[in-house]
Order: structure tokens, then C-alpha cells, then sequence
């Protein structure tokens, strides 16, 4: 396998916060092209991971590659620039402006060069906003354009976080728990989604969830995080016989069937 099959390599990262080790040792790769699944018990490492992928977090021991470039210690814009677009557990949108103006934020933080947390001001770009209208029609949300986040059902919010990470035109995108809170049909309706950004697109993915029917249907590799280690890796139906793995779940997150 040559480099340019492999989008993201996480390698031996490891991280602590005080006395809790969150990642021990991880190492995680991503092939180009596909849709990995990351799972495991809460507070397994999932987030924490994805933090230190982003930059958000600094690991204290090993380091993060974006093809064939590091980036284990490029901080969120950067990383954001070189086509890393992540979603939140809990998005966190503005709450001050209405969804599309979220989503059009990201398009034209982009569009001048990095994060609107350096205190550059936005222009209010027609290509934005067409942009932005464009991605929430294509999430399926353009109905809700004029809401403001508090006003919006946890599913919505979910996929106007999607619709923003999806305005920074990533070519790796990182989802975290993104149909966690959605019924059957928004989960299904995610699902399609996702595989039609990835099919249509080439987009790669490396998706966190609980529901193991939303994992499966989507990922062919799946990695098992328990207390900070990768216990297991494989494809869907392995991973979910592999006896470590049933001990994880069995010892903490009921999920794990579902
Ligand atoms: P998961 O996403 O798998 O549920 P997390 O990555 O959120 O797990 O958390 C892994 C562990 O790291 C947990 O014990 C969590 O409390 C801890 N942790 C994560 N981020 C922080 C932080 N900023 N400060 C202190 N502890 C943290
Ligand atoms: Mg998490």
C-alpha cells in the first residue's frame, strides 16, 4: 500500500488529562476514499481522539499524518485548511445566528484564509450564501434556514453542523456520534447521505457512533477503542464477535447490540 492510499495515520498517540489516561497508545489509519468506523464504550477515547487529530488537542506522545504530511501539532484552522472538516457531539452552534448564516460563516471563513477566531471579518459573499443554501438543501434542512439553533430539534442542529463542516470542502471528514438524538427515518436518511457524499464525492470519512445498525451500514473497517487502547479492528461483522469486544461493551455501554 503506497501513502497516497492512506488519508489520516494516527500513530501511537497518546494523551492524559491529570490522572486520566484518554489514549494510550493509539494507532488508527484511514484509507482513501473509504468510510472507517471508530467505536467504543463512553469515554473510551472517540472524541478525544478526534480532538487530537484536529488539533485541538496536543498528544504527548505520537503523531498525526494527513497523507504524507504531518500535522500532529497544527492547531484547528490549520488543519481545517488542509481539508480536515470534523462535526461535534454536541454541535455548537452560534446561537446568535440563524442556521444559514452558520453554515455561511464557514464558507467564507474559508474563503479568506482561516478561522474567524483570528478576528478577521467575513465578507457577506453571494457565493456563500449560495454555497451555504446549496448544503443545507443537500442535508435535507434548507427548510429550517431562517431558525436559530435553540429554536431547532437536536436532529437539525446535527445536520446544520454537518452542512458547516461540509462548507470548509473537506477532503477528510471526522463525525462524531452524528446520529446520536435521530429517529429511524433521519438515521436511514443520514446513512444515505453520508454514502452519497462519499460515493459521489470520493469524500473519506471516519465516523463515531453508538448504533451499530448506523455503523454497519455504512463502514466496511471498524476500530474498537476500551479505555484508551484499540482492543480490536476489522471489518463490522469480526469486530462485533470479537470477545474483547463484547467484554468492553458488556462491562459498560448497552449499545453496543443495537
Ligand atoms: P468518548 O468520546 O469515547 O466518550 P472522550 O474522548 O470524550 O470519550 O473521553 C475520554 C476520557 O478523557 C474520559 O475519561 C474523559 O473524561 C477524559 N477527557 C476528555 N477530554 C478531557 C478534558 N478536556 N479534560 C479532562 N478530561 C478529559
Ligand atoms: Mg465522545
Amino acid at each position: 500500500m503506497n501513502d497516497d492510499s492512506i488519508t489520516l495515520s494516527a500513530e501511537d498517540i497518546s494523551i492524559a488529562f491529570d490522572a486520566v489516561i484518554a489514549l494510550d497508545g493509539v494507532t488508527l489509519q484511514v484509507e482513501t476514499g473509504e468510510i472507517a468506523g471508530l467505536i467504543g464504550p463512553n469515554g473510551s477515547g472517540k472524541t478525544t481522539l478526534f480532538n487530537c487529530v484536529c488539533g485541538y488537542y496536543m498528544p504527548s506522545r505520537g503523531r498525526v499524518r494527513l497523507h504524507t504530511r504531518e500535522i500532529t501539532r497544527l492547531v484547528p484552522h490549520r488543519t481545517a485548511r488542509l481539508g480536515i472538516g470534523r462535526t461535534f457531539q454536541s454541535p455548537n452552534l452560534f446561537a446568535d445566528l440563524t442556521v444559514l448564516e452558520n453554515v455561511c460563516l464557514a464558507a467564507e471563513s474559508m474563503a479568506i484564509g482561516g478561522s474567524v477566531l483570528r478576528g478577521l471579518r467575513p465578507r457577506r459573499g453571494v457565493k456563500s450564501r449560495e454555497l451555504a443554501l446549496g448544503l443545507l438543501e443537500e442535508v435535507g434542512i434548507a427548510a429550517y434556514s431562517d431558525a436559530h439553533p435553540l429554536e431547532i430539534p437536536v436532529g437539525i442542529a446535527k445536520l446544520a453542523d454537518l452542512a458547516r463542516a461540509l462548507a470548509l470542502k473537506p477532503r477528510l471528514l471526522l463525525l462524531d456520534e452524528p446520529a446520536a438524538g435521530l429517529n429511524d427515518a433521519e438515521r436511514l436518511r443520514l446513512a444515505a447521505l453520508l454514502n452519497k457524499l462519499n460515493s459521489r464525492d470520493g469524500l473519506t470519512m471516519l465516523v463515531v457512533d453508538h448504533n451499530m445498525g448506523f455503523v454497519m451500514s455504512l463502514c466496511r473497517h471498524l476500530t474498537v477503542l476500551a479505555s484508551g487502547k484499540v482492543i480490536s479492528t476489522g471489518d463490522p461483522q469480526a469486530v462485533r464477535m470479537d470477545p474483547a469486544v463484547v467484554q468492553a461493551y458488556l462491562g459498560g455501554d448497552a449499545h453496543a447490540g443495537a
